[in-house]
C-alpha cells in the first residue's frame, strides 16, 4: 500500500469511529509516529498534509527535526529523561510523557529560561502493567496540586498506552477509565483550565480510543509503516 493509500484508509477508520460514537471527527488528531522511519519518509508524511509528528528518543529525531522542524508540530511521546529536557524544550510543542514530579521539575526550570509554555499530557499507568512508565491513577490529583505552580506548564490532558491485546476490544476499559479519570480531575478542578486532551490509541486499538474519546491518537506502523534501520 502506498503512503498515499494507507493515510486514506486510516482516515476512513477513524470517521468510521467518530460517526459510531457520535463524535466529530475534527475532535481527533492525528500524529504520526515516525520513530521507525527515516527523514525521506517523514517528508513525504508532511507532504500528504499530516503535520503532528511523533517521536519518543532525542537520537533518532534529531536530524528529522533539523531538516523538517519549520514544516511540522513535533510531539514528544517517549519516555523523558530529565537531562534530555534541554534538547527538546523549544523544538517538541507538547510532551506525552510528563510522569514524575523531577521531570516536571526540569521542564518548568528549562521553560522558564527561554520564557516559554509547554504543553504537557501526564501519563497515566491505567493499565497497571509493571512494564510501563506513568503516574499511577491515584498518585495524580497530588501531582497536579504539586505542580500548580509551575506556570511554564500546561497541562492539558493525559495519556495513556494500552497493553497489546490481540483483540482490540479488551483495550476499551483502559481508555473508558483515562476519559473517567479526566473528568474525575476536572470536577475537582486541580488546572487552571479544564483538561481538554486525552492522547490514546496507536495502530492496533485507536479506533476503540477514539469511540472512547481520544482527541489525539499516535498512529507508526499502520500509518507510515517500518522501515528497517
Ligand atoms: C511507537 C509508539 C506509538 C506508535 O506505535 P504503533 O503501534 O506503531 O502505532 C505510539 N505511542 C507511543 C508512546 C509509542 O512509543
Amino acid at each position: 500500500m502506498s503512503l498515499k493509500e494507507r493515510v486514506d484508509l486510516v482516515e476512513q477508520r477513524i470517521s468510521e469511529a467518530c460517526r459510531r460514537s457520535g463524535r466529530n471527527r475534527n475532535e481527533v488528531n492525528v500524529i504520526a509516529v515516525t520513530k521507525y522511519v527515516s527523514g525521506a519518509m517523514t517528508e513525504s508524511v508532511l507532504n500528504e498534509g499530516i503535520r503532528h509528528i511523533g517521536e519518543n528518543r532525542w537520537q533518532t529525531a534529531e536530524e528529522k527535526w533539523r531538516t523538517l522542524g519549520e514544516r511540522g508540530v513535533w510531539h514528544f511521546i517517549g519516555h523523558l529523561q530529565s537531562n534530555k529536557v534541554k534538547d527538546v524544550i523549544g523544538k517538541f510543542s507538547y510532551i506525552h510523557s510528563l510522569d514524575r514530579l523531577s521531570l516536571a521539575k526540569e521542564l518548568e526550570r528549562k521553560a522558564q529560561a527561554l520564557n516559554m509554555r509547554v504543553s504537557a499530557f501526564l501519563q497515566v499507568n491505567i493499565s497497571g502493567e509493571s512494564s510501563k512508565y506513568g503516574l499511577q491513577p491515584e498518585e495524580t490529583a497530588d501531582f497536579l496540586r504539586e505542580i500548580r505552580a509551575y506556570k511554564h506548564i500546561d497541562v492539558i490532558g493525559l495519556m495513556t498506552m494500552a497493553p497489546f491485546e490481540s483483540s482490540a476490544e479488551d483495550t476499551r476499559p483502559v481508555f473508558r477509565g483515562l476519559r473517567q479519570l479526566r473528568d474525575e480531575l476536572n470536577r475537582q478542578a486541580l488546572t487552571p483550565e479544564p483538561m481538554t486532551e486525552l492522547s490514546m490509541g496507536m495502530s492496533n486499538d485507536f479506533e476503540v480510543a477514539v469511540e472512547e474519546g481520544a482527541t489525539w491518537v499516535r498512529l507508526g506502523s499502520i500509518l507510515v509503516g517500518k522501515e528497517e534501520e
